[in-house]
Order: C-alpha cells, then sequence, then structure tokens
C-alpha cells in the first residue's frame, strides 16, 4: 500500500466523512492523530477499508522525543522490582484482553482466529513477563584487584526504536518493548503500516499498567517516519523486524551517529528429515514450517530436505494431509489457513509459484488462487513443489507464503553443505531418531536456531537471532537485555595515584 497526502484517495477509498475510524498514534499517554500522509487500512481477508491511518510527521517525532526523554528519566529512576511490577501488571490485563485483540490482530493481518486466540497475545504477554520477572535482577560485576574498587553498571541506552514487521504485529512490539524497558529505557515504536492497529493498544494496556507516558509510544507511519526515527540523533538504538534490504538501509541510517541495531530479517530455512525420522512427526512439522499464518513466518522451513529413502512415504502423507487443510475466512475458528496480507503480496507469491512450474519443478498440492465465497481477499493453496533443484528461485528467494519445496538428498555432509549454500542463516532444523547426528548436524548448519524433532518453537527463554544476512543480536533470553544496556566500568582507587610527574 502506499502512501498519500492528507485527504487524498488512497487504496481506491476516499479519505472523507465516511465513517472509518481513525487508527492513530499513540504520543506522550494520549491517542494523536498524525499530521503527515494519510491511508486506508484494509482488511486483507475481505479487502474492505477498516480504518485510516495518520503518519507522525516531523512534529509529531520531535513531541514524542520530548515525551520519551522525560517518560524514560522517570522510569529509569525507578528500581528494577518497581519496573518489573508495572510490566506483570501489563502482561496481566493483555491475558485478560485477549479475545479482543486477537481479533483485531485477524483484521489487520488476515491471519487464522485459531491462530491468533492462542498465539499471538499470549506470547507478547508471556515475554513481557518474563522480562518483569528479570528487571530486578539486572547488575554489574565486582572484579578482583588489589589497589582498586571495581565494579560495573548495567545501564539503560536511553530512547529505542523499535520498527516492525506486519506478519506478528503485536508480538513484534512485545518483543522489542519488554527487554528494553525492563532495562529502563523508553521505546518509540512504528508498526508496518499494513498492520498500525494493535500496538496502539499495547500503549494503552502499558499506560493503565502504570507506565509513565512518554515510555512507550507509537508512531505510525510507512518507510519515511521509520527512516527518520532510525536517522535521529537522540536515538541511541534501533531495533528491526523486517526485510533484508530494509535492513540494510535501516542499519545505513543508524550508522550516522553510531546507534547499536538489532536487525530480525529475512530468511529461507532449510528443514532436514533423515531417513530415522519419525514420519508422521516430520510431516507435521513440516506442514507446521509452511504454512502457519499462510507461510507468512521469517524462520520457516521452506526448504524441506527429504533423504531418499524416506521421500516416498513422505510425499505420500504430505500430500494427503495438506489436501485436508481448510483455507478460508479468518474469522472462522475451523480456518486453518487464512489470507495473504494483501493483493500485492499474494501477486508475487502466486508470480513465483508460476515461476517454479516454469523452471521444472512439479506440484505436489496447490499452486494457485483459492476462491472463498464472499471474500475478496488473496487467498494462496498450500502449495508443495517436488522434483526441486537448488538453483530454482523457489528455492532460493523467500517467498513469504504457503510455497513449500522438497529436495532430495543422499548423505549427511551433502545435505548440509547445500543447507547451508545461502546468504541467509536465520533457522533451521533436523529431524532424526539419531541423537548425535541431531546434534552434529545443529553445530553444522549456518543458522541462528536450530531445532531437533521440531520446528518454529520460540519459548521466550530461547535467544532468537539470525546469522549471516538474516540479522544481528537477538530478541528474548537473558542475552536480549545485553543489546539494551550499555556496560559502565567504575574504578575506586584504593591506594595512591601513581605519579612520576615533579
Ligand atoms: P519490510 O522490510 O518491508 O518492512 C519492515 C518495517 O520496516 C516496516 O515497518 C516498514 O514500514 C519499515 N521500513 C521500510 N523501509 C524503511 C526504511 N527505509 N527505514 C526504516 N524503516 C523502514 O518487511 P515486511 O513488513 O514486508 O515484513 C516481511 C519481512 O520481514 C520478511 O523478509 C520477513 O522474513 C521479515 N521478518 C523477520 C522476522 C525475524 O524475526 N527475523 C520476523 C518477521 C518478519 P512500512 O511497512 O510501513 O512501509
Amino acid at each position: 500500500m502506499s502512501g498519500a497526502l492528507n485527504g487524498v484517495a488512497v487504496g481506491g477509498v476516499a479519505s472523507g466523512d465516511d465513517g472509518l475510524p481513525w487508527i492513530d498514534s499513540h504520543i506522550g499517554g494520549q491517542r494523536v492523530r498524525g499530521g503527515g500522509a494519510v491511508w486506508v487500512k484494509q482488511d486483507p481477508a475481505r479487502g474492505t477499508p477498516i480504518g485510516r491511518v495518520a503518519a507522525a510527521d516531523a512534529a509529531d517525532i520531535g513531541t514524542a522525543i520530548a515525551a520519551a526523554r522525560d517518560g524514560q528519566a522517570r522510569w529509569a529512576a525507578l528500581s528494577g522490582a518497581e519496573r518489573g511490577r508495572v510490566l506483570q501488571r501489563a502482561a496481566a490485563l493483555l491475558r485478560a484482553r485477549n479475545d479482543a485483540l486477537a481479533a483485531l490482530e485477524v483484521a489487520d493481518t488476515g491471519k487464522p482466529i485459531q491462530e491468533a486466540a492462542v498465539v499471538d497475545v499470549a506470547s507478547g504477554a508471556d515475554c513481557i513477563e518474563y522480562y518483569a520477572g528479570l528487571a530486578a535482577q539486572l547488575n554489574g560485576q565486582q572484579l578482583p584487584h588489589p589497589n582498586a574498587l571495581i565494579y560495573t553498571r548495567r545501564e539503560p541506552l536511553g530512547l529505542c526504536v523499535g520498527i516492525g514487521a506486519w506478519n506478528y504485529p503485536l508480538q513484534i512490539a512485545c518483543w522489542k518493548s519488554a527487554p528494553a524497558l525492563a532495562a529502563g529505557n523508553a521505546m518509540l515504536f512504528k508498526p508496518s503500516e499494513l498492520t498500525p492497529s494493535t500496538a496502539v493498544e499495547l500503549a494503552e494496556v502499558y499506560l493503565e499498567a502504570g507506565l509513565p507516558p512518554g515510555v512507550f509510544q507509537v508512531l505510525q507511519g510507512q518507510g519515511p517516519t521509520g527512516e527518520a526515527l532510525a536517522l535521529h540523533p537522540e536515538v541511541a538504538k534501533v531495533s528491526l523486524t523486517g526485510s533484508v534490504p530494509t535492513g540494510k538501509k535501516v542499519m545505513a541510517a543508524a550508522a550516522g551517529t553510531l546507534k547499536r541495531v538489532t536487525m530480525e530479517l529475512g530468511g529461507k530455512s532449510a528443514l532436514i528429515v533423515c531417513e530415522d525420522a519419525e514420519l508422521e512427526e516430520a510431516v507435521s512439522a513440516a506442514m507446521l514450517a509452511n504454512f502457519y499464518t499462510q507461510g507468512e513466518i521469517c524462520t520457516n522451513g521452506t526448504r524441506v530436505f527429504v533423504q531418499r529413502a524416506l521421500l516416498p512415504r513422505f510425499l505420500a502423507r504430505l500430500a494427503e494431509r495438506t489436501a485436508l487443510l481448510r483455507v478460508g475466512d479468518p474469522a472462522d475458528p475451523a480456518t486453518e489457513v487464512g489470507a495473504m496480507i494483501s493483493a500485492a503480496h499474494g501477486e508475487k507469491v502466486l508470480g513465483l509459484i508460476r515461476r517454479g512450474v516454469e523452471e521444472g519443478a512439479t506440484l505436489l498440492c496447490g499452486g494457485g488462487r483459492v476462491d472463498v465465497p464472499g471474500l475478496a481477499g488473496c487467498f494462496v493453496a498450500p502449495t508443495v513443489f517436488t522434483d526441486c533443484r537448488d538453483e530454482m528461485t523457489l528455492v532460493r528467494e523467500e517467498i513469504f507464503g504457503p510455497v513449500m519445496s522438497v529436495l532430495a538428498f543422499d548423505d549427511e555432509a551433502e545435505v548440509i553443505r547445500r543447507a547451508n549454500a545461502t546468504r541467509f542463516g536465520l533457522a533451521a532444523g533436523v529431524f532424526t531418531r539419531d541423537i548425535a547426528r541431531g546434534h552434529r548436524m545443529a553445530a553444522a548448519l549456518a543458522a541462528g536456531v536450530c531445532w531437533i524433532n521440531n520446528y518454529n518453537i520460540t519459548p521466550v527463554e530461547m535467544p532468537f537471532g539470525g546469522a549471516r544476512e538474516s540479522g544481528i543480536g537477538h530478541e528474548n533470553g537473558q542475552v536480549a537485555l545485553d543489546h539494551y544496556t550499555q556496560l559502565k566500568s567504575v574504578y575506586l582507587e584504593l591506594g595512591r595515584v601513581a605519579c612520576s610527574y615533579r
């Protein structure tokens, strides 16, 4: 969706007095309508407008920065236990509002309600709860020395920016804000233009939980708003979830003032099924790793390597079970595969499917649009390609849709080499009953996260981040606190200044 100036038609809908609600920014503890470009937010499944959004302009950003400065000073002055108490309340409020927030997320993203009702809000609340518990445990070290007392302090960075993708909007806002706030920072969060709704509700939740105004703010906007935040001299850190090209742009913008960055970017991950794997488990994981959230998940195991002896049985069960998947209205609890985030993204996914056919891959399942009666959104059938070769476009490029490529392999060394032959390095998976082999392969795979006998499981205790061009730094786990703090060393002299000067 492209932006437009105030009052100008966007996405085929005239901006005016048509009763469409505004989806505001949240600045200084209040919902605020930005002064910048206006666009209309569509429901991806229905293709109908659900709200109008105004980007934060330079003046809004200035107001937010000033509010963040004040709020952060008050917030950082609290003890860790006090900050933790506020975060605990926020987690409880999120859980209490699970159903309403999940419904809002479905209207924004087009993902099935059966997923959003149990994953999106809950995983955000889990994360806030986890860092609430760690807020009082942020500590430094005392380092032994004969002539000095030396210790380190973990101090907040100050003003941090979070920029989100559209696939897990609320979860991403929680994953970025929870460690930032636990460590005493303020966060300015820019959601994707395609999914502006739930971050604003998170800001309301934080406020109700007792967070001082200005400590978590939401600035609606498109690329330029994100860029303005990444360039801003008062911002100390930027955490982005998005594509590799955007990651490179944000890093370049952040470099001007040497901001710290966390980059959670794209992938083309390998899921390796060895011949001794438990077949049904491996098929379940391959389906989840490709069709959950209609395939719009960064870590998806889209290159499924299956050892040749198991391949015929694997494909037979995969085809049988994929045929049972229910594509439909995301608001229907029976639906398992929802709508693509936008018509443009759906066309991109369908184009890559056509390319796969042209390049000689064999379609086992799916391969086109699904008409869902009464809904104008773009729905893509869960698609499985076999007879894939490593050099095919669909095997090399991130598709971000329900499209699985199955590739045959013969031995372990070969599959590791092929799995690692990519510039991405987000995730990987291995299915085997041989535990030594599982660990050996996990060690050899060039990826930030490796699962053995499961896929796409991201408990908050586990650091999450990509290798190579898939990312820098981590979210979740204790390590994320390192990315939101600055280590200060303090040296107290216990002796005398050793001075050779007269
Ligand atoms: P984009 O890279 O298009 O956008 C990500 C965010 O960056 C959006 O909020 C976007 O704004 C903003 N943005 C765009 N241009 C700039 C800029 N120049 N400066 C600052 N901000 C900018 O990604 P998508 O939203 O399309 O998300 C899909 C991508 O995200 C996939 O590649 C996927 O793999 C990756 N992803 C990675 C995850 C991970 O944890 N590793 C998790 C989820 C997704 P706007 O959209 O409003 O224009």
